[in-house]
């Protein structure tokens, strides 16, 4: 289930990252799904002049050379996680946490799906919206008090 982090050393000597790119990949390394603006305020610990259009501008980047996938759910804001392979989400509807998971079973569906409409260059994401275990469990609480 583990979905792999990017490992920010091996990245920046690989794609000479700048030092910006590099912080906000460091804020990412985590595995965090974190928004631009809780992006800014970890990369301010190491770059406090930053801004946040240089945020956007830096992960716009980041995301067309594949370091950086966006999730987006209804009329959320953009999450940000530092991810290079396919995977989909579990999204909590009440705390708005996002678990990363594989559902490797998809792709044949979605394959079949597709190819009887003759649909090709074929993309799919996959999230899954409930209440997490946190979430139950302090919902039970409440109601046994
Ligand atoms: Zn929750
Ligand atoms: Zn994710």
């Amino acid at each position: 289930m583990e979905v792999k982090a990017a490992d920010v050393g091996l990245l920046q000597s690989r794609y000479r990252l700048t030092k910006q790119r590099a912080a906000v990949l460091r804020a990412l390394s985590g595995g965090g799904h974190l928004s631009a603006e809780g992006i800014l305020h970890r990369v301010r610990e190491e770059i406090p002049a930053v801004s946040l259009g240089t945020i956007y501008r830096t992960l716009e980047i980041l995301r067309a050379i594949g370091l950086v996938q966006a999730f987006t759910h209804g009329g959320d804001a953009a999450r940000y996680e530092a991810a290079l392979d396919k995977h989909h989400h579990l999204l909590c509807s009440q705390c708005r946490h996002v678990l990363n998971v594989h559902a490797p079973e998809l792709a044949r569906i979605v394959y079949e799906v597709a190819s009887a409409e003759n649909f090709d260059q074929v993309d799919y994401s996959l999230t899954i919206v409930g209440r997490c275990a946190r979430c139950a469990t302090a919902a039970r609480t409440v109601s046994n008090n």
